[in-house]
């Protein structure tokens, strides 16, 4: 099984999709987590990459193929994925289309978060993101304690596109770029939309009924 998992940043995509790839034991390929590491690296691209995504603009499309393509080609044989902020765009989704038949695989269903502006505001300047295992919170919505994570609160920190500025464009690129790939998705019917406003084990729990039915 493969899986896209399309909406607007801050619908939660990523704290769904490390659930939705723990227990149906897909591998996750998040294009954001790729370009963090890049950036981490300090190379030249990673330079380049962090100036785009502090200004909230999407990463070139050549840029973002290449790094999935080339972690498709060292995960050959990993089985099923789950694509986490991947495709952004019309090109994208048919480049993807390209890369995974390729591999002679499919995408099984598009998982569609839908969650309204103000929502999306409160979480992405809530969000908080543990540097050494990867965990996201919300300060809000979803707070860090000890019993959910215990590398200890200094690993926390914000991602440095966070910030009210950035998240408006964030949004609109959202809406002009990202959003008319749900069309492509319809049309091949595969597209299932989920309310993402809801508690995270709510969300969860309604995409564990769809691919628990798909995979029967
Ligand atoms: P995310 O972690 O998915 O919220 O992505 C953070 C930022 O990385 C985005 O705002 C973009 O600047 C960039 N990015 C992530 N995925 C893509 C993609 N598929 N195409 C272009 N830019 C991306």
């Amino acid at each position: 099984m493969n899986i896209v998992l399309f909406g607007p940043p801050g619908a939660g995509k990523g704290t769904q999709a490390d659930s939705i790839s723990k227990n149906f034991n897909l591998f996750k390929i998040s294009t954001g987590d790729l370009l963090r590491q890049e950036i981490k690296k300090e190379t030249n691209l990673g330079k380049k990459i962090k100036i785009t995504i502090d200004k909230g603009s999407l990463v070139s499309d050549d840029i973002i193929t290449d790094l999935v393509f080339k972690i498709l080609n060292e995960k050959k044989n990993i089985g099923g994925l789950i694509f986490d902020g991947y495709p952004r765009n019309l090109n994208q989704a048919k480049d993807l289309d390209t890369l995974i038949k390729k591999e002679n695989k499919n995408i099984s269903c598009v998982l569609s978060l839908f969650v309204d502006k103000n929502t999306i505001i409160k979480r992405i300047l809530g969000r908080v993101a543990c540097s050494k295992c990867g965990l996201i919170f919300n300060k809000y919505f979803n707070p860090p304690s000890e019993t959910k994570h215990n590398c200890g609160s200094k690993f926390l920190t914000l991602r440095s596109d966070d910030t009210e500025k950035t998240v408006k464009s964030r949004i609109e690129i959202y809406e002009n770029e990202t959003l008319p790939i749900i069309d492509y998705y319809k049309d091949q019917k595969i597209l299932y939309k989920i309310d993402a406003s809801r508690e995270i084990n709510k969300i969860y729990e309604e995409i564990r009924g769809i691919l628990t039915s798909l995979e029967t």
